[in-house]
């Protein structure tokens, strides 16, 4: 049994049981999570996009076609691709 760090929506306790894992075509990976102090089921996202992994890979990709400052700033548009990218919205489990 596992527990999780993200709070429970219901009544914002820290423990809760992951129920189910599953990784959809979006790189996200849903969980659906049952929280230990009050039993509220509910289900989170989370992206497997790591910069500095997307960072390495940009770089050797990158480096022998473009000059370094084309490659900053392509960098730099990647990056903000990650931060504006948002997950669905959780919802509820009934
Ligand atoms: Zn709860």
């Amino acid at each position: 049994m596992r527990s999780s760090s993200v709070p429970c929506p219901s009544c914002g306790g820290s423990e809760a049981m992951i129920l189910e894992t599953r990784h959809n075509l979006r790189d996200a990976i849903r969980r659906r999570k049952e929280c230990n102090e009050c039993g509220h089921r509910f289900t989170t996202y989370e992206t497997t996009i790591d910069p500095t992994t997307l960072h390495s890979m940009a770089t050797h990709a990158t480096s022998y076609l473009v000059g370094d400052s084309r490659m900053r700033t392509l960098l730099r548009d990647l990056q903000a691709l990650i931060n504006e990218y948002e997950p669905p919205t959780p919802q509820e489990v009934r």
